[in-house]
């Protein structure tokens, strides 16, 4: 009796473990590899693409925000991708606070900055995207940020911007990097083009940053109580990658 206790304690362990290791991460597609519903991109998309006219345009989405209003070409994600949740708060309210902060600190530039929800308006492009999320895990001691590229970047700067991102952020912050990037990051589902038109264009440098874990105590402190910490580590970030990147292109 004691064994068979044991060994269902240790089955329902690891099944909450499995179901909840993946809390803080973005939705990522596992069947995406073998879709065979995958649009094929002409390439001369972006071998004979030009920026659109206009004043230099920021994507900041939100993640999880609105994920109940996803399309119907996302539902799986939708089913799977509510987000973290830590000391009561959701991660899309983070997230949006975040963004809500980058975006006022980017429109002092003159940028023109929109703010999306879980839903990438179809063929989606900017100068730079950048998707805000939160971190979870189980142990409170698991704790730090990290930026990821668009595995499917084809503008050749998502690298770039990743790398302006990352280090204006640690500088803002403090946080240690955790290097634990998945592909639940760099093919995340708003990357995806080839698969969804709510999407971004494959000429948009797009990173996803885990701003911290929500889960870890000193890092949601930040999150929640002084969101303007990792919203100015972001801002500053897209403003060094505009300045030395962009603006000599255009
Ligand atoms: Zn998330």
């Amino acid at each position: 009796m004691f064994a068979f206790m044991a060994v269902f304690i240790l089955i329902s362990s690891y099944v909450f473990y499995k179901s909840h290791s993946r809390y803080g991460a973005p939705p990522y597609d596992a069947q995406e590899e073998q879709a065979s519903n995958t649009f094929s991109v002409p390439t001369d998309i972006y071998t004979s693409w030009k920026r659109p006219e206009g004043p230099i345009k920021i994507g900041l989405q939100a993640g999880h925000w609105k994920t109940n209003e996803m399309p119907d070409e996302q539902n799986r994600i939708k089913e799977s991708g509510g987000g973290t949740t830590g000391f009561g708060i959701p991660e899309w309210e983070v997230a949006l606070k975040i963004a809500e902060l980058t975006k006022q600190n980017l429109e002092k530039e003159g940028y023109t900055v929109d703010i999306l929800p879980a839903t990438i308006p179809e063929n989606y492009w900017a100068d730079v995207f950048v998707s805000i999320h939160a971190d979870g895990n189980l142990d409170p001691r698991v704790s730090g940020f990290k930026v990821a590229a668009s595995a499917r970047d084809k503008s050749n700067n998502a690298q770039l911007l990743k790398d302006y991102v990352e280090r204006a952020y640690q500088k803002e912050t403090d946080l240690t990097i955790d290097p634990n990037i998945t592909k639940n990051m760099t093919r995340y589902y708003a990357f995806n083009y080839r698969r969804y038109v709510h999407a971004v264009h494959p000429m948009t440098p797009a990173v996803l940053i885990e701003t911290g874990f929500l889960t870890n105590r000193h890092e949601a402190n930040m999150l929640i109580y002084n969101p303007e910490i990792p919203a100015k580590g972001i801002s500053n970030g897209i403003k060094t990658y505009i300045t030395e990147i962009l603006k000599p292109t255009i």
